[in-house]
């Protein structure tokens, strides 16, 4: 992308003006900086579950209202072209906090898509959590919300790098010991799923109380925030919501014309606002990057009780842009460029993009996948990114390479469907067909022999990893 191109896709404010002249015509925002020049910068991770790319209003939704996120969009950067590291729970997160491909570290399977209350796997003490890279260079620390990356001890938050660890730690759907089939979906009750809620390594609540699960989350990340303020900290908030069961506190319930989906989203939006709020309140903004995202795409065969995706192709569970494409939102005043941003980036690539951020080292005994998203953030120059890849399980359905994306194997996401394996690829040019409808791969030879040699460069950097997911935990007797 040249520089014109770029000026216009992040929508400057000073647009017109060289990069170097933008720099101190709006008061030196662009820049990295040295962090020795500067106390170290906080981040907070705000991760939902199966929020859809269509689910906010600043990414289109009509009748939901998320002020809290429009402004923080307002103020910040929304990209329209961000994504998970897979269409589901377990190894998106996986691929969040280590920075790599869930492939890499076996927390991905071609047995069981997540982890279950009974799984004896979870994420190997070997990978390096942001967490963990991040305590050399003193940072305290916090994992609020799902966890889903082991519930046995040795998996949990405080096992890798958190100090603490407030949640329930795995999906909300989970431990299910009452309500009939689906109906229970279309009218939750707390009892129907007796999802512990953790503190650290004990068990201080079960079930949960889901109903204020999203507030009492919302809380907690306020009460750290202030708690922790006069050091470096790193707050990963991972809510459990809008995943099935939906639950949300009396003060939203019945105040959403989306419904009971609405009501739980307009929640979300509302603790994001009090932690930003508490950001301001403290002087904490202008050294504090914040990132809202999500896992993965909407869960579509949950009707009304799931997102959209808007515009996008199907949802959780596949590997259409529905399932990985997420509604994404950066915010760092003073610092990061307003505007939208239609370049590339990944949950993998927070990864890299906040350990060079911190001074910490990212490591380089292993391939990393997430790559330093700072030049868009700052305005000096495009995402790195160029290349996506899409699995489900181990196996590669697609890549993504610049504004094409090959499809090597369709499947949805929950249906009865078989795998369809496709010999072309089926081609989508995704700025000019964001809904993939088009299959454009007969005009484009080139493009897919290209693609299929970034598959063989992709591959071969590839190594054996033990499957973590398949793993059980043996009944006694
Ligand atoms: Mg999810």
């Amino acid at each position: 992308m040249n520089r014109r191109d770029f000026i216009k896709t992040i929508g400057l404010a000073c647009a017109g003006l060289p990069v170097s002249a933008h720099r101190s015509a709006c008061g030196g925002l662009a820049g990295t900086g040295s962090t020795s020049e500067r106390r170290r910068p906080n981040f907070v991770v705000i991760f939902c579950d199966d929020l859809g790319y269509g689910d906010l209003a600043c990414f289109g939704h009509p009748t939901i209202r998320t002020p809290n996120l429009d402004r923080m969009a307002g103020e910040g950067q929304r990209w329209t072209s961000f994504y998970a590291g897979a269409s589901v729970c377990t190894p998106s997160r996986a691929a969040l906090l280590t920075g790599r491909l869930p492939v890499r570290s076996g927390m991905c399977s071609n047995v069981r898509r997540v982890l279950f209350p009974d799984s004896a796997g979870g994420l190997p003490q070997s990978e390096v959590t942001i967490a963990r890279a991040l305590k050399p260079q003193s940072y305290t620390t916090a994992c609020i919300g799902k966890w889903h990356l082991g519930h046995l001890p040795q998996y949990l938050p405080t096992s890798h790098g958190f100090d603490s660890y407030f949640g329930i730690p795995y999906s909300n759907d989970m431990d299910r010991v009452g309500g009939e089939g689906r109906q229970a979906f279309w009218a939750p009750k707390i009892e129907y799923w007796n999802v512990p809620l953790m503190r650290d390594e004990e068990i201080v609540e079960r079930p949960a109380d889901q109903n204020t699960i999203t507030k009492r989350y919302a809380e907690e990340a306020v009460r750290f925030i202030e708690q922790k303020r006069e050091e470096p900290f790193f707050l990963y908030l991972a809510h459990n919501l809008p995943h099935v069961p939906l639950f949300c506190s009396d003060e939203f319930r019945g105040t959403s014309l989306r419904g009971l989906y609405g009501d739980v989203v307009e929640e979300i939006d509302a603790g994001v606002g009090r932690i930003l709020e508490t950001l301001k309140k403290h002087h904490l903004a202008e050294n504090t990057l914040v990132v809202f995202t999500s896992d993965n795409g909407p869960w579509l065969t949950f009707n009304e009780h799931g997102g959209s995706a808007g515009l996008l192709r199907e949802g959780k569970g596949c590997t259409y842009e529905g399932g990985m494409r997420e509604p994404t939102i950066f915010w760092w005043p003073g610092r990061i460029q307003p505007g939208v941003v239609r370049d590339m980036g990944a949950t993998m690539d927070l990864y890299t993009t906040i350990l060079k951020l911190a001074g910490a080292e990212v490591p380089s005994d292993r391939v990393v996948d997430g790559l330093d998203l700072t030049p868009a953030l700052f305005g000096t120059g495009p995402s790195p990114r160029r290349t996506m890849f899409y699995y489900r399980g181990t196996e590669l359905f697609a890549v993504r390479k610049g504004p094409y994306k090959a499809h090597f194997i369709t499947q949805s996401g929950y249906g009865s469907d078989k795998p369809v394996r496709h010999d072309p690829p089926v081609l989508y040019h995704l700025e000019h067909d964001p809904s993939e409808k088009y299959d454009v791969a007969k005009d484009h030879p080139d493009v897919i022999a290209d693609i299929v040699k970034e598959v063989e460069k992709h591959r071969a950097t590839l190594t054996p990893a033990e499957d973590q997911l398949a793993k059980r935990i043996q009944k006694e007797g």
